[in-house]
């Protein structure tokens, strides 16, 4: 059934929006009153535009339904699936609105000065969706599609994921449109460089916490952190996810992949799968794919199939994902691997296998592909890489689905411990690091499975009713709303 209030409408109601969303946003104003941004949609002295505003197309009720579709866009997906937790929850109308906006947007424009000494202008976002329960948090992407839209839906998710996970973080995304892989060392240094000067105004170590996603990584954050620090003085716990000489955590790089694995490894003994003899097929050979692919393969399950950007490698016996890894210090793509069969992206996804695991991209799992999907069990490393559309047909076919909210959360979970331990001054050993992960991504998939168990709801919806409910009994007992 499509939601009541889908899709979300053009009006916009002042009255229920832009009110504070916490003791740390206090600070904001008085940053401002030194002429460094300006608010409520207004262009900064910059260039950039910072907005309290509910600039994201918010709720009418009278909207009509309209037929899901595979070209929703990434938020209109993202808000598709947060009114379908408000139709189960009656959420009233407020709290609904307030959910399915952003609570700030900042849109900056990013002037890099490129190694053939030409100027090249760059569009950067940090959006800040919800902070009912915490300090904004969620990564920074370097893509071509990371436009608002994009970064909209990815910061909405990261409010969901982070209450799923109960980790004391509201949700947030950055995004720059850049091609990282086309961009010098040099060139992308300067871009993150310029890019954290011109979000600084408002992020944050208690209002908002950047970490790495698709195309950055520690060295990334390195470079966040010290421009940073240049401003405003050393602050490592500003971002999460850099290297453990600088101030990371031990396990941050492995712990989006190994909060994966535990994740696919608790549903499979939901549906009865043994581990030992699972087949795993892993799109994406990154940070996440890769180690999903490393720890499922050191666990005792099999993986028959990998892909990147470029295409994949296929060997129904198992590769050798070291080998793989290896492989890549040589070649742009797994595609070329020797030990494999070459095979391209959309073949991956319907692969026999027992496990699917998108970890790259969204929307890679469509109407197109759903009713060929083979797997029994599609674990979500990569955020909404299935659409509306596509989840109600793996839901009719019987096909299990851990969702991106709670497969993937393991990388903020441990961001979380970063950010305790950079607060603290104290280091925690891997193996803690290790065992609080496993931990809490436990609970949170048995408290997922139960909940979807109880209501005979899917695994999504489950999610998604569960952090729903925890950000808006935050946003209802803060006075938020
Ligand atoms: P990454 O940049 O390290 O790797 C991305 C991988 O996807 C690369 O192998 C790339 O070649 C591949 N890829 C890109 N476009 C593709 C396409 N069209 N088809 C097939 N493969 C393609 O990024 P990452 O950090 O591993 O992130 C991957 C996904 O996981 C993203 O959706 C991201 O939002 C999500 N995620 C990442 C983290 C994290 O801690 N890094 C945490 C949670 C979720």
């Amino acid at each position: 059934m499509l939601p009541r209030n889908f899709p979300p409408p053009q009006t916009c109601r002042p009255d229920h929006i832009g009110g504070g969303s916490g003791a740390s946003e206090s600070r904001l104003p008085q940053r401002l009153s030194f002429g460094q941004a300006k608010l409520v949609g207004t262009e900064d002295d910059r260039g950039g535009t910072v907005s309290n505003g509910p600039t994201t197309p918010t709720m009418d009720p009278a909207a009509a339904p309209v037929a899901l579709r595979d070209d929703m866009s990434p938020y209109e997906a993202a808000t598709y699936f947060f009114h379908s937790a408000a139709d189960r929850l009656n959420l009233n109308d407020d709290m609904r609105a307030v959910l399915s906006t952003s609570y700030r947007e900042l849109a900056v424009q990013i002037p890099v000065r490129m190694d053939n000494g030409r100027l090249e202008v760059f569009r950067g976002y940090r959006i800040q969706h919800n902070g009912a329960r915490g300090p904004y948090k969620g990564g920074v992407r370097y893509h071509e599609s990371a436009d608002l839209d994009e970064v909209r839906a990815l910061a909405a998710l990261m409010t969901w994921k982070n209450a799923l996970i109960d980790v004391p973080f509201g949700g947030a995304k950055g995004g720059v449109q850049c091609e990282p892989g086309v961009l010098s060392r040099e060139e992308l240094q300067r871009l993150t460089r310029r890019f954290t000067a011109m979000i600084s105004y408002v992020i944050g170590v208690h209002r908002d916490i950047p970490a790495p996603d698709m195309g950055t990584n520690a060295q990334t954050m390195a470079w966040m952190m010290d421009a940073y620090g240049q401003k405003y003085g050393y602050e490592p716990a500003i971002v999460t996810g850099k290297p453990v000489e600088l101030g990371g955590s031990p396990g941050r790089e492995e712990a989006t992949g190994r909060g994966v694995v535990i994740c696919a490894r608790e549903a499979a003994k939901r549906i009865g799968l043994d581990w030992k003899r699972a087949r795993i097929v892993v799109q994406g050979f990154g940070n996440v794919g890769y180690w999903t692919s490393a720890i499922a393969h050191e666990l005792g399950a099999t993986i028959v199939a990998v892909s990147d950007v470029g295409g994949g490698t296929y060997h129904p016996a198992g590769l050798d994902v070291e080998k793989v890894k290896e492989h890549l210090k040589e070649a742009i793509s797994v595609a070329t691997y020797g030990g494999g069969q070459n095979i391209s992206n959309e073949e991956m996804l319907e692969l026999d296998c027992d496990i699917l695991i998108p970890a790259a991209i969204n929307g890679v799992i469509n109407t197109e592909n759903a009713d060929r999907v083979r797997a029994k069990l599609v674990v979500e490393a990569a955020n909404g890489p299935t659409t509306p559309a596509a989840d109600q047909i793996l839901q009719e076919r019987g096909v299990t689905v851990a969702p991106d909210i709670l497969a993937n959360c393991g990388g903020v979970t441990v961001s979380y411990f970063e950010w305790v331990q950079n607060i603290q001054q104290f280091r925690w050993e891997l193996d803690t690091v290790n065992f609080e992960l496993k931990k809490r991504m436990k609970k949170a998939s048995q408290q997922v499975f139960s909940y979807a168990a109880e209501r005979e709801l899917s695994l999504r919806d489950a999610a998604f009713d569960i952090s729903v409910q925890r950000v808006a009994h935050a946003a209802e007992i803060r006075g938020y709303v």
